[in-house]
């Protein structure tokens, strides 16, 4: 039977964060006349993904969902998964889940999974009381806009167009006594032929509170920029490279599931 009409089933890793609201949004798509049917359920264990056809980090926060993967001996599974080519989107912490490089981590640094050819800065819009929301401009929705909710978000630095050299870079100074927070991916999760990454949305620099430290700037030219073209100051919230997607922002603390719904038209319906 096609999957178009079997049905999906969708994981959300449920160790921190907002995972009920992800399992609700998508719970929350059936009852439209969506198809295909979406199950979605709550993974916390390694042999959960089996069952599942796509899966969502959600956010929240990225270090104790670092610890929470090691806890729960998902971290290379999961690795692997991304790895095979499985389609996973991360919002928000679960973006910074799956960046090539994080800065501003905590001391140390802080294990990433890895995928995306990209940087971001944590908490780069500033602490919890500069949590904004501001509408998101997605070419990809007919150019209709989306409410994006920024919570501590991440700031995507650079688009890498290739992260390995770059990533070589920013591991060698995570071995330096006053490096503090750069934290990379393991090498082995850029080793695989990777499609280029796209931008999909963005914010234009006037929808971002002046509460941004003002000397954030956006660096996505620092690569050929494939999918929707954002201008120069813009801020870009929304990436997608082969079938892994990430947004900074938090699609399931709203009631618009355009979002869930691309994850499972657009990402993971294909892969099937
Ligand atoms: N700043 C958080 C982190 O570092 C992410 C915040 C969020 O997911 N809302 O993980």
């Amino acid at each position: 039977m096609p999957a178009s009409e079997k049905g999906v089933t969708v994981g959300v890793l449920a160790l921190q964060g907002a995972f009920q609201e992800h399992i609700a949004r998508f719970a929350s798509l059936n009852a439209s006349s969506f198809t295909p049917r979406v199950r979605a359920i709550a993974v916390r264990r390694p042999e959960q993904l089996e069952q599942c056809d796509g899966l969502v980090l959600p956010g929240g926060e990225s270090t104790a969902i670092s610890l929470g993967l090691h806890n729960a001996q998902l971290t290379e599974p999961l690795r692997a998964w991304i790895a095979e080519g499985k389609p996973v989107w991360g919002t928000c912490a679960g973006m910074i889940m799956l960046a090539a490089i994080a800065t501003g981590g905590k001391r140390g640094g802080q294990e990433l999974l890895g995928g995306l050819d990209l940087q971001v800065g944590r908490n780069g819009f500033g602490s919890q009381v500069c949590s904004f929301e501001a509408d998101v401009v997605f070419p990809m929705m007919g150019n209709q806009e989306y409410p994006g909710v920024f919570i501590r978000a991440p700031v995507v630095e650079k688009l890498l167009g290739d992260a390995v050299p770059q990533r070589e870079a920013a591991a060698a100074l995570t071995t330096s006594p006053n490096s503090l927070s750069v934290s990379v991916c393991p090498a082995s999760a850029l080793t695989l032929p990777r499609p280029p990454i796209e931008v999909l949305g963005w914010l234009p620099a006037s929808a971002v509170p002046s509460v941004v430290a003002p000397d954030f700037t956006h660096t996505a030219g620092s690569a050929a920029i494939h999918g929707a073209h954002p201008p120069r100051d813009a801020h870009v919230v929304a990436v997608r490279q082969g079938r892994l997607m990430a947004t900074s922002f938090h699609p399931e603390l709203t009631g618009d599931t355009r979002l869930h719904a691309y994850f499972v038209r657009e990402i993971i319906l294909p892969s099937l």
